[in-house]
């Protein structure tokens, strides 16, 4: 059966902790088909600088010519997306052949969840912390179109500070439809991302709950990332993920070619 993990950092990325190499043998050796290579760029000055693309593109080329007959590898990006940043992130889009483009949240109103976790969420409720999540997420879809998948799409629960993180479909139902009705209508995906399986959450981000919701809305493109910064994480649940999809009355699974998508049968 085909398997493809598409979300995957390499030590271009200023928290991988392999080179490209090692990250593609231990796909190879998991019996990936397909890879993803999506390392960073944040425009966030502070956390996040931009991969060296003239050495980073030559190592790819080489890696995806040695490698031909055993794996294919797709050059993708994981950018961060956020509504100050639409004229930056259209021009790398616009500089770089990727075929393949992750948008993530990972950056509120120009706090990064994760570094300026104790910012964003305190003196906020968990309703209001999250539904601002969403709102920005939103206008994200809205002012950025270069990209072909949104990340973790509700990455918001991977940091809160709250007793119970977790998102119940049907306490944020009006936001979360309007940001999958968006991304269907502009032709975007989303992905099953498996890094809540490391993240303590033993879940995927999103929930299965959500996953459906997006394939009842009519949503088609889907693909499965492990998010691993460490070779060992590659490929992880990505099985699990696969299953999800059909649960959730998905046909295929996306791959994708110069930023378009193909489908595969699951
Ligand atoms: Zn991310
Ligand atoms: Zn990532």
């Amino acid at each position: 059966m085909f398997s493809a993990d598409y979300h995957i950092h390499t030590s271009f990325s200023i928290d991988g902790e392999a080179p490209m190499e090692e990250m593609l043998l231990s796909a190879i050796d998991k019996g990936m088909n397909e890879i993803a290579f999506t390392d960073h760029v944040d425009y966030d000055p502070k956390y996040y600088p931009e991969p060296d693309y003239e050495s980073y593109i030559p190592v790819f080329n080489k890696l995806k010519d040695k490698y031909k007959d055993k794996i294919n590898i797709v050059f993708g990006v994981e950018i961060g997306l956020e509504n100050q940043w639409a004229d930056k992130i259209n021009a790398i889009t616009a500089k770089y052949p990727f075929d393949f483009i992750i948008g993530s949240s990972h950056c509120v109103l120009t706090k990064d969840l994760y570094f300026d976790r104790n910012e964003y969420f305190e003196k906020k409720t968990k309703e209001e912390a999250y539904s601002i999540y969403f709102e920005e997420l939103y206008k994200n879809i809205q002012s950025c179109n270069d990209f072909n998948i949104y990340g973790h799409i509700d990455f918001v629960s991977r940091y809160g500070i709250y007793k119970d993180n977790s998102i119940k479909y049907k306490d944020y139902s009006d936001l979360i439809d309007k940001c999958l009705i968006s991304l269907i209508s502009k032709g975007k995906g989303i992905e099953i991302n498996t890094s809540g399986f490391r993240y303590g959450i033993n879940s995927t981000y999103p929930s299965l709950e959500i996953l459906k919701r997006y394939r009842e809305l009519g949503g088609e493109i889907i693909t499965a990332g492990s998010d691993s910064h460490r070779p060992k994480d590659v490929a992880d649940h990505i099985e699990h993920a696969y299953c999800m999809m059909k649960e959730a009355g998905f046909k295929y699974v996306s791959v994708f070619r110069n930023r378009k998508p193909e489908f595969i049968k699951l």
